[in-house]
C-alpha cells in the first residue's frame, strides 16, 4: 500500500479472533503498532504471536466496551504507553440471540445495544477526545454490518445495534472532518468467523443456507475485511469519511 500505517499507533477491540485478528495482521504488515483491547485474553495471545511472526508490534490490554471505566482506561494507557493514538478499528461486537421484534427478550436487547452500539461510542468518545489533544488528526473505523443497511427478520437487537453504529460513524464524521479526524463504517456481509461457525451451529441451517445469502457464492474470509479497514485507516483513503462501505459479496446490491 502506498500510504502504509508505518510506525502508527492502531487500537482494534475485538482483536482476539475473526475479522478484529484478520485486521491487525494486515495492519501489522503495513508495520504499524498494535494496541488488542478485547475480553478474551488467551485468544489474544495468538493474535499477538502472529502480528510478531508478521514483523510488528503490539500488546494486549483486557478491555470489556460496554464498560466505560474500562475503555476510558485502555485509551489512557494507549496514550501513556505508546505517547499517542492515530487510528482505531472498533469492532468488538456480539452475534445476539436471532430473535423477532416480539420475541427478542428485554435483556438480549439491552445487551446487544449494551456491546454494539454503546461500546463504539464509549470508544470514539475517549479515541476522538485523545487525537485532538495531540493534534495532527486520525483515522476511525467502526465495524456495523450489512444489518445495518438492511433489515433481516429475526435479527430485531442486533439490526438496531447495527444501524445505530451507521448513525454513530455519520454524526461523528460530520463533528469532527474539519479537525482531520476522519470516522468511517465497514459493513460485512457474511464472513467465515468463530461469530458465523456458532451462528451456523444455533441456527442449526445448513451452512450453504448462509453461503446462499451471498451472490458471489461464498462466505467472506476475514482478511477480505481486514484489507478494507486497513485501507480506510490508512492515508490512501485520505478523502473518505462518512461512509458506510459494504464488504460483501454483493448481499445489498440485491
Ligand atoms: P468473533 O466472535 O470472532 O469476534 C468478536 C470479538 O469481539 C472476540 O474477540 C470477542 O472476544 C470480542 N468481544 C466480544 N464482546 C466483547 C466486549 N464486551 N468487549 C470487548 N471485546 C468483546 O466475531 P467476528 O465475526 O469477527 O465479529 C467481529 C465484528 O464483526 C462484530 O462487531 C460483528 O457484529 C461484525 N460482523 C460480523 C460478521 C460475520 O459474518 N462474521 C458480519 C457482519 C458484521
Amino acid at each position: 500500500m502506498a500510504d502504509s500505517l508505518d510506525g502508527r499507533v492502531v487500537m482494534i477491540t475485538g482483536g482476539s479472533t475473526g475479522i478484529g485478528r484478520a485486521a491487525a495482521l494486515c495492519c501489522a504488515r503495513e508495520g504499524a503498532r498494535l494496541v488488542i483491547a478485547d475480553i478474551d485474553e488467551a485468544e489474544a495471545a495468538n493474535t499477538l504471536d502472529q502480528v510478531k511472526t508478521a514483523g510488528a508490534e503490539g500488546r494486549f490490554v483486557r478491555c470489556d466496551v460496554s464498560q466505560g471505566d474500562q475503555v476510558r482506561a485502555v485509551v489512557a494507557s494507549v496514550a501513556e504507553h505508546e505517547g499517542r493514538l492515530d487510528a482505531a478499528f472498533n469492532n468488538a461486537g456480539i452475534e445476539s440471540d436471532w430473535a423477532s421484534t416480539t420475541r427478542c427478550t428485554e435483556e438480549n436487547f439491552d445487551r446487544t445495544i449494551a456491546i454494539n452500539l454503546k461500546g463504539v461510542w464509549l470508544c470514539m468518545r475517549d479515541q476522538i477526545a485523545q487525537m485532538l489533544r495531540q493534534g495532527g488528526g486520525g483515522s476511525i473505523v467502526n465495524t456495523a454490518s450489512v444489518a445495518g443497511l438492511v433489515g433481516s427478520r429475526g435479527g430485531c437487537a442486533y439490526v438496531a445495534s447495527k444501524h445505530g453504529v451507521v448513525g454513530l460513524t455519520k454524526t461523528a464524521a460530520l463533528e469532527f472532518a474539519p479537525k482531520g479526524v476522519r470516522v468511517n463504517a465497514v459493513c460485512p456481509g457474511v464472513i467465515e468467523t468463530p461469530m458465523v461457525e456458532r451462528m451456523i451451529e444455533s441456527t442449526k441451517l445448513e451452512r450453504e443456507a448462509f453461503e446462499r445469502q451471498e451472490p458471489i457464492g461464498r462466505l467472506g474470509q476475514p482478511r477480505e475485511i481486514g484489507e478494507a479497514v486497513t485501507w480506510l485507516l490508512s492515508d490512501a483513503s485520505s478523502f473518505v469519511t462518512g461512509v458506510a462501505m459494504p464488504v460483501d459479496g454483493g448481499f445489498v446490491a440485491v
